[in-house]
């Protein structure tokens, strides 16, 4: 039976009925964009993000181009961000012309290394974007001290962190200057198309981001300040109010999963348990580490459940094979990127992102997944690897990059 990574189907299923008459309620009132429907969202958003202020815009991306063009930041302006993320990052700092200045990740979590973000500082630093990746938050309480010393704001990526909490229980996106979050269909809360929001505890921050949305319009036809079309349709905000209340539910689904693959992997004998960092015999697949576990339900949401293999590129081939669907996030780091060439980054700088770009694998982790098909994986998955641990003589070094990691 084929495994896909992902079946939006089961979900849109599960509240068709719902999601049917939201929709409907949208085409007969003719309220395309913002409007009521986005006004709620925005509403109940704010409060399961316990944030003062949430904003509807037309992407995570947007989100944070938006953030960054409240921020005034433009030519001249170093912005810091992980190399290892998703592309809009770093993207949104180049389009206004700033500097992205890239920083290597924490070999556990895989977000940004905090000792390194300050190593990077620069009078010229104008912003700090953490990205809280695959549903885990990045050192928050490190970097909100280092904000405060060097008086930069923080931009928080929050795009596949909707609800996940510190370990003392704040939810993300609503302890930095900014939050950017993505309703794009494989987030956790997923749109019809594209969404995103926007979030702030600062009123006058808010009002700005509001203007930004719009053009910089305010009032109509007078625009104070440069802005652009960053409006949520109405029709996404009808469908993820129907969504929202499930969030919860999903997060748990999706924790029960992790729990259940790492407990047969290591019943497997393939891995010593979550935050090895070192490829041996017993740990041919190196698994997530929910850092802080149990001090908050939803201090990992897993976005993604994202192991590592030395034999990264073969054992994916052997898994589509097999029918069973994987993804690479991400396969290049920013600083390897063609279109960041001119920035002349030292790749001996970014020893643990090359090595994740070269060993990471997203396996299904979706809430409605069904169990047997985790058993298929971790079946699958456990045999490739004892097989190929036959093949070699010694520890399976990464034979991606060619590295044991420390
Ligand atoms: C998805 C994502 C974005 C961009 O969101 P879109 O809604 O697709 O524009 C930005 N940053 C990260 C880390 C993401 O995963």
């Amino acid at each position: 039976m084929p495994v896909p990574l992902l079946d939006l189907k089961i979900q849109y299923q599960a509240l068709k009925t719902e999601i049917d008459a939201a929709l409907f309620r949208v085409a007969e009132s003719q309220a395309c964009i913002l409007g009521p429907e986005v006004d709620a969202l925005e509403r109940e958003l704010a409060t399961y993000l316990d944030v003062k202020h949430a904003i509807g815009v037309s992407s995570g991306t947007d989100a944070l181009l938006m953030a960054m063009m409240a921020l005034n930041i433009g030519p001249g302006d170093e912005v810091i961000v992980p190399t290892f993320s998703f592309f809009a990052t770093a993207g949104c700092v180049a389009r206004l012309n700033a500097t992205p200045v890239f920083v290597d990740v924490d070999n556990i979590t895989y977000n940004i290394d905090v000792e390194l973000v300050r190593k990077a500082i620069t009078p010229r630093t104008k912003a700090i974007v953490p990205v809280h990746l695959f549903g885990q938050a990045a050192d928050m309480d490190a970097l909100m001290a280092l904000s405060a010393e060097f008086n930069i704001p923080i931009i928080e990526d929050a795009a596949q962190a909707i609800g996940t909490q510190t370990s003392d229980g704040r939810r993300v996106g609503s302890i930095g200057h900014i939050g950017c979050f993505s309703f794009y269909p494989t987030k956790n809360l997923g749109a019809f198309g594209d969404g995103g929001l926007v979030t702030t505890n600062d009123d006058a921050m808010a009002v700005r981001l509001k203007q930004i949305r719009n053009h910089g319009m305010e009032p109509r036809y007078y625009h104070k300040i440069m802005g652009g079309n960053f409006r949520l349709d109405a029709m996404q905000g009808a469908v993820l109010r129907v969504k929202l209340p499930h969030l919860p539910s999903w997060h748990a689904a999706r924790r029960n999963n992790a729990a259940l693959y790492t407990k047969r992997f290591m019943e497997a004998g393939v891995s010593s348990g979550p935050g090895a960092t070192t490829f041996g015999p017993h740990d041919l697949v190196l698994l997530p580490k929910v850092i802080h576990e149990g001090t908050s339900a939803d201090n990992h949401i897993f976005n993604q459940f994202t192991i590592r293999s030395a034999h990264r590129n073969a054992l994916r081939t052997h898994l589509a094979e097999l029918g069973i669907g994987s993804e690479i996030y991400y396969p290049v780091p920013f600083h390897r990127q063609e279109c960041f060439a001119s920035l002349n980054c030292n790749d001996e700088d970014y020893p643990i992102s090359n090595c994740l770009a070269a060993t990471v694998l997203a396996l299904p982790i979706y809430p409605e997944l069904p169990e047997s098909h985790i058993h298929e994986v971790v079946n699958a998955i456990v045999a490739f690897e004892k097989s190929t641990l036959e093949h070699t003589s010694e520890c399976p070094d990464c034979v991606e990059c060619g590295t044991t990691l420390a």
